[in-house]
Formats: structure tokens, C-alpha cells, sequence
């Protein structure tokens, strides 16, 4: 018998809602198989500010550095509420990016999925669709701007002023780059290298190491993209993406912008993976508009624990029943509330009602 111990981590906002859901399906697998989950509670980001005064407190890092995986839900505060916590403490600054940094957590995966049968959750038109959107936006996740110096004062003027630098070394560029290209020989040898060459000396490293990599990748076709192209042809022409890569910043936008072409962030599950440690998230927030309602899509969450099975448990079998229940759940007509707008023939229900019926 297999044994593993989770780290669930079920944020603020929406998180726990989702979490539950989650929860379900991997009792679920337990069920099924010769594994036993041993799930570790801990409170992290702004629900953990406020009971223990630290978004990331020592027994929630005692808790994820002996967990097999950690399940990570959304955290964070409506742009109102985050007032109450210092700069410093917030959850994304006090919580998230140290959590990357500990772990080590420098690739992060965001499918960006949506089948033909499914092209009516999308804003865009069907013909744009085609035979469906099946790409993955490959995320570095521990440099750039998000983990560079930050400076705040006063200048000379008496004006305010920021600087935050952007960082990159050869070596977090050249690991990134072969998990992108590791993934793109096990799909379709395609890899679109987003980047922003001709403003940003960063991109020029980053594209020097890309094309040293390549040389080890022969058969992968590699299509450069200037990021802001690239969030056009999102759009216009989804569908010739398959493995993209970008830095840090590039891909949390882009990312969202992903999401946004599959009709709602619900639909984006992640894995953040370091060489010791990984974890498993949405890649949306802890959206405070739809808190406590019971209306939060947990697809997120529910594939977040599909890729958990796949990449930490190497149970590949009952990732693809996951994805095959949630997709089962849309082809009999149900979604909850982001995805079933009035006039579409969706017959909406709540995340609870999503959760039992991907169980059942
Ligand atoms: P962050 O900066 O933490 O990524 P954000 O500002 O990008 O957060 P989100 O919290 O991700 O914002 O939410 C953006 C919008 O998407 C909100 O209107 C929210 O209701 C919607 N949304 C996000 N996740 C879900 C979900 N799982 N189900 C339904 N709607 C969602
Ligand atoms: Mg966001």
C-alpha cells in the first residue's frame, strides 16, 4: 500500500469552497486504489495573517516541507479588504512568492483547455475554436520582476519613486527551457518561445540559452512570438499553440488571458514543480466577488489534483478519470455559474453539486 502525505492548504476566498470539492475526488481515489492519503491542514495566506499575525507561519512550513505534495488553493484579499495588511505581510508577498522560493517551484504548468464539444463556454466564435484549444503555457516561476530587488523612497526631487529589477541567470533560463522542451516532445514538437526581444535585454539572454537548448531538442519546431503578439493570437488563432514558454511576469498575464479565452479562470488548474518539491494550484485568485456563495467553479482545483496524481504520484490512470469526469460533467449539460450564462442551454449548479456529480 501506498502512503502519502498532502499538504492541503485551502487558502481564502473561494479556496476552501474548492478545496472541499477536491477533496472528495481524492478520497474518492483512495477508494479506488492500493494508496492512502494522509491530508495535513494547514492555514496559509491572509486567513493565516489573521489567526497567526504571518500569511506563511512556521507550522504551515514545518507541515509542507514534510508533505509528499502540497494542494495549494487561491489566496489573497478583495483590493478593499488587503488594506488591513501591511505591504509586507500580504498573502501573495508574504505567503506565495515565499512558498516559490523555499520550494524552489521554478516551473510552473497552466493548461489551457477547452474541447470542440465545449466551444460555447468560450467568448470566442466557434469557427476560431475549430477542432478545440489544447495548449500549455510553460510559467517561470521564481525569477524576473516578481523576485528582483525592490526599492521604495524618495528621490532628489522629493518625488516618490519604485525600482524593482528584473533578473534573470543562464542557468534558471536553461531549466526552464528543458521542461518546455522535455513537454514538447511529448506532444506535438511544437514550442512557441514568448518573449520581448527587441525592448528587453532579458529576452536577449533568454533567447540566446533557448536556442542553446534547442540544439538538444532537434525535432522540436521552435516559433519565436513577441509577447504582445502573442495575447492577439490568443485570441485570433488559439489553436496553433501547444507548448508555450515565458518568463515570470509574461505568464501570469498571458495566463489569465488564457483563461479568459475558455470562457472563465475556473478552468485553469496548475502544477509548480521544483526538483525536490511541488505543488498544485489554480491559477486564478481567491475571487472575493464570488466568496461564500457555493457558485465557484472547483474545476480548478479538481485538475490541480489530476496533475498532482500524474506528476507526483505517477497515477497517470486516475488523472485522465479525473479529466474525463469533469468533462463528462459538461457533456451532460451542467456547470456552475461562470460558465452557464443565461440563453446557452447550460443547466447551472453549485460547486458542491460539480464536485458529487464529478464523484459520481
Ligand atoms: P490574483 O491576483 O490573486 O490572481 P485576480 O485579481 O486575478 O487575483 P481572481 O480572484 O483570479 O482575480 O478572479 C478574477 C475573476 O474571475 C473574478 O471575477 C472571479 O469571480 C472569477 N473567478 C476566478 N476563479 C473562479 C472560479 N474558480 N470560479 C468562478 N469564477 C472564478
Ligand atoms: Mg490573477
Amino acid at each position: 500500500m501506498k502512503h502519502y502525505k498532502i499538504a492541503v492548504l485551502a487558502g481564502d476566498g473561494i479556496g476552501p469552497e474548492i478545496t472541499h470539492e477536491a477533496l472528495k475526488v481524492l478520497e474518492l481515489i483512495e477508494e479506488r486504489n492500493a494508496v492512502t492519503f494522509e491530508l495535513m491542514p494547514a492555514a496559509f495566506g491572509a486567513c493565516a495573517y489573521f489567526e497567526f499575525g504571518d500569511a506563511f507561519p512556521q507550522g504551515t512550513i514545518d507541515i509542507c516541507d514534510k508533505a509528499d505534495a502540497i494542494l495549494k488553493g487561491p489566496i489573497g484579499l478583495s483590493h478593499e479588504e488587503s488594506k488591513k495588511i501591511p505591504v509586507d505581510k500580504q498573502p501573495e508577498r508574504g505567503a506565495l512568492l515565499p512558498m516559490r522560493r523555499r520550494y524552489n517551484t521554478y516551473a510552473n504548468f497552466r493548461p489551457v483547455s477547452l474541447p470542440k464539444a465545449l466551444a460555447h463556454f468560450s467568448p470566442l466564435k466557434p469557427e476560431i475554436i475549430g477542432e478545440g484549444i489544447d495548449l500549455i503555457m510553460v510559467r517561470e516561476l521564481v525569477g524576473g520582476l516578481y523576485f528582483g530587488s525592490k526599492e521604495r523612497g524618495i528621490n532628489d526631487q522629493g518625488l516618490r519613486y519604485v525600482k524593482e529589477t528584473l533578473e534573470y541567470d543562464e542557468l534558471q533560463i536553461r531549466r526552464i527551457m528543458h521542461q518546455a522542451f522535455k513537454l514538447a516532445m511529448k506532444r506535438r514538437k511544437l514550442l512557441h518561445n514568448i518573449h520581448k526581444s527587441n525592448v528587453l535585454m532579458s529576452s536577449v539572454l533568454w533567447n540566446e540559452v533557448m536556442e542553446e537548448v534547442a540544439k538538444e531538442y532537434p525535432e522540436v519546431e521552435v516559433v519565436n512570438y513577441l509577447v504582445d503578439a502573442a495575447a492577439t493570437a490568443l485570441c485570433l488563432k488559439p489553436t496553433q499553440f501547444d507548448v508555450m514558454v515565458m518568463e515570470n511576469m509574461f505568464g501570469d498575464i498571458l495566463s489569465d488571458q488564457g483563461g479568459g479565452i475558455l470562457g472563465s479562470l475556473g478552468l485553469m488548474p496548475s502544477a509548480c514543480l521544483g526538483d525536490d518539491k511541488a505543488y498544485y494550484e489554480p491559477s486564478h485568485g481567491s475571487a472575493p466577488d464570488i466568496a461564500g456563495k457555493g457558485i465557484a467553479n472547483p474545476y480548478s482545483m479538481i485538475g490541480s489534483v489530476a496533475m498532482m496524481l500524474e506528476s507526483s504520484f505517477g497515477m497517470d490512470g486516475e488523472a485522465k478519470n479525473v479529466w474525463a469526469a469533469m468533462q463528462g460533467v459538461f457533456a451532460d449539460g451542467y456547470s456552475t455559474a461562470d460558465l452557464s450564462k443565461s440563453g446557452s442551454g447550460v443547466v447551472m449548479i453549485s460547486t458542491q453539486q460539480f464536485g458529487d456529480k464529478v464523484v459520481e
